[in-house]
């Protein structure tokens, strides 16, 4: 298996062929195995996002983290000072598009701190930009309102087991603390392993 990803794209499709084991087979699967595509992950979604601002214009971006959130309904944040954390688990069931929703979803989010009318016009003028939305399509506020629920990026979660499935890698990546963020997960990552990475 190769674990150099030169795109969220490949991330994104390893993260399904894992969903497609087994959990007996996922819980086979290393933690340092889980820990570099986490790694790789990181530094691909903050190479998008850093693109996506430089070409759509954002220029209130600060930092943009990978992390594993304690609440399971949530994609992304984005705090007022522009610091942007996205969820692993995105990677794991909504596919390329729903990752870059998600990166965009955020982006506006340092200009509009909230799910306002203006905040979707933004949304949905810069989803249309970069190709996730059809042209055609005019009423995500009609539609949506002030929804932020992820199962609106039609979230193909198809497998009921689905979400304990990714649990499972979850725990790889955060134990013995569960459920905290990247720190946590760097700090189980030996000097080689990041000399390799980085
Ligand atoms: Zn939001």
């Amino acid at each position: 298996m190769d674990y150099t990803y030169n795109s969220l794209d490949d991330i994104s499709r390893e993260a399904e062929m894992l969903m497609k084991l087994s959990k007996k087979e996922l819980g086979g699967i290393s933690e340092e195995t889980i820990l570099r595509l986490f790694c790789e992950a990181e530094r691909l979604v903050i190479s998008k996002t850093q693109e996506l601002a430089n070409s759509l214009g954002f220029d209130k971006l600060n930092s943009v983290r990978l992390v594993c959130f304690k609440r399971n309904n949530r994609l992304g944040t984005c705090d007022k000072y522009g610091n942007i954390k996205i969820d692993f688990k995105t990677f794991f069931g909504y596919g390329y598009s729903g990752i870059i929703s998600v990166l965009v979803h955020e982006l506006c989010h340092t200009e509009h701190h909230n799910h306002s009318k203006e905040f979707w016009t933004l949304f949905e003028h810069y989803s249309k930009k970069v190709g996730i939305l059809s042209l055609e399509y005019n009423g995500w506020w009609t539609e949506n309102k002030e929804s932020d629920n992820p199962y609106m990026y039609n979230c193909p979660w198809e497998y009921l087991d689905h979400p304990h499935k990714y649990k499972i890698i979850r725990d790889k990546i955060c134990t013995p603390f569960p459920y905290r963020n990247t720190f946590l997960v760097k700090r189980k990552l030996n000097n080689e392993l990041i000399a390799q990475l980085t």
